[in-house]
C-alpha cells in the first residue's frame, strides 16, 4: 500500500503530524470545507483526519468509498459517527493520551489560583487597588488532595502533588498499588475521600456509572473548607447541587473547566467569588495539540502501512 495511501486532513493539524504522514502518504490539507465539499473530497481517500470542527456523519462515511481509517487528533469522538464507521469496518483512531500533562498542569493552575486568589489579585491590581492585606492565601503543602480516578491524568496529578508535599487519598474502581506506593497515596472508599480531602479533583470518564457521581449527598460529606475541581466532564457533577453547596458555603469553592452544558449561559456560577472558571481548555496547550497530531499520525502508519 506504501506510496498509494491518500490522506485528507480536514481540520487544523500540527505540522509535525503532517510531516509524519507525508513520509508514507499523499496528504491533502483542506480545512473549513463545507459539508458538500467534504462529501466530494472524501470519495477517493483512504484516511480522513479531523479534530473537533469537522462532523464525520454517516453520510460522510458512506461517501468515503475507499475509507479505511477515520482519525481524531484528540480525545472525544462526539463528532464522529463511530457506529457507522464500525458497520463499514472503518477503524476509528484517537489520541486519548495526548492531553494528560496539559490537564494535570491545569489542575495545579486552578489549585494555586484558588489558594492564592490569583485571579482576584490580578483584577484588583490592574484596577489600581492594592489588596495586599485581603489576599492572605494558603499553601498546598500538607493539604490532602483526593483524586477520584487514578488513570493517566489522575496519576500525573498525583506525582506532581507529591512534589508539592500534599497528602493523597485515592479512589478508583481499579486500584493501582504501584502508583499509591510511589506517591505515598492511600486508596480509600469514596465517602472517606470526600470527608477527609481539602481538594477533591475528578479524573473519571463520563459513563453511566460516573454521571452525576458528585451530587447533594456527596457534597454534604465534604469539609466546609474543601474545594472541588472538575477538569474531566461537566455531567460528572450535579451542577445545580454544586451551585447550592457553593451558595450556602457548604463547601469553600470550586474550580471548573467543564460544565453540564457548554458554553454555560447566564450561570449563577458567573457571580460567585469562590469559584474559578475556565472555558474547557484542559487539552489546549501547544504541546498537547502537537502530541495528538504525532500520536495519531504514528497510529495511522501502524494501521495502514
Ligand atoms: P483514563 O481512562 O486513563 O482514567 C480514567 C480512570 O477512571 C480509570 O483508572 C478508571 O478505572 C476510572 N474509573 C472509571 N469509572 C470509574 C468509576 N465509576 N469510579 C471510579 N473510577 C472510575 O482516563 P484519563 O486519560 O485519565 O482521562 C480522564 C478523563 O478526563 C477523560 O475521560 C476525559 O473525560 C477527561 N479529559 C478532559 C479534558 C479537558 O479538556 N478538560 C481533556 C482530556 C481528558
Amino acid at each position: 500500500m506504501l506510496g498509494l495511501v491518500k490522506v485528507l486532513v480536514a481540520d487544523k493539524f500540527h505540522e509535525d503530524g503532517v510531516k509524519l504522514l507525508r513520509e508514507f502518504a499523499e496528504v491533502e490539507v483542506a480545512t473549513g470545507l463545507k459539508p458538500d465539499e467534504l462529501l466530494e473530497r472524501v470519495k477517493d481517500c483512504d484516511v480522513l483526519v479531523v479534530r473537533s470542527a469537522t462532523k464525520v456523519t454517516g453520510e460522510v462515511i458512506a461517501a468515503g468509498k475507499k475509507l479505511k481509517i477515520v482519525a481524531r487528533a484528540g480525545v472525544g469522538l462526539d463528532n464522529i459517527d463511530v457506529e457507522a464507521a464500525r458497520t463499514r469496518n472503518i477503524k476509528v483512531i484517537n489520541a486519548p493520551e495526548a492531553p494528560t500533562v496539559a490537564v494535570a498542569e491545569l489542575v495545579f493552575g486552578h489549585m494555586l489560583s484558588f489558594a492564592r486568589q490569583i485571579p482576584r489579585g490580578d483584577a484588583s491590581t490592574k484596577q489600581g487597588r492594592w489588596e495586599k492585606k485581603e489576599l492572605m492565601g494558603t499553601e498546598l503543602r500538607d493539604k490532602t488532595l483526593g483524586i477520584v480516578g487514578t488513570g493517566h491524568i489522575g496519576q500525573t496529578v498525583g506525582h506532581r502533588a507529591k512534589a508539592f508535599q500534599m497528602k493523597l487519598l485515592l479512589y478508583d474502581v481499579a486500584q493501582n498499588q504501584e502508583f499509591a506506593e510511589q506517591t505515598g497515596g492511600k486508596y480509600v472508599d469514596m465517602d472517606t475521600l470526600l470527608r477527609e480531602s481539602d481538594y477533591v479533583t475528578l479524573h473519571v470518564p463520563l459513563l453511566p456509572s460516573t454521571k452525576q457521581m458528585i451530587g447533594k449527598q456527596e457534597l454534604e460529606l465534604m469539609k466546609p473548607t474543601a474545594v472541588l475541581i472538575n477538569i474531566s466532564r461537566g455531567k460528572i457533577i450535579d451542577e445545580k447541587a454544586l451551585i447550592e453547596a457553593l451558595q450556602s458555603k457548604r463547601i469553600a469553592g470550586a474550580c471548573l473547566d467543564v460544565y453540564e452544558s457548554e458554553p454555560p449561559i447566564d450561570s449563577p456560577l458567573f457571580k460567585m467569588s469562590n469559584v474559578i472558571l475556565t472555558p474547557h481548555i484542559g487539552a489546549s496547550t501547544v504541546e498537547a495539540q502537537r502530541d495528538a497530531a504525532v500520536i495519531v499520525a504514528k497510529k495511522i502508519k501502524g494501521a495502514i502501512v
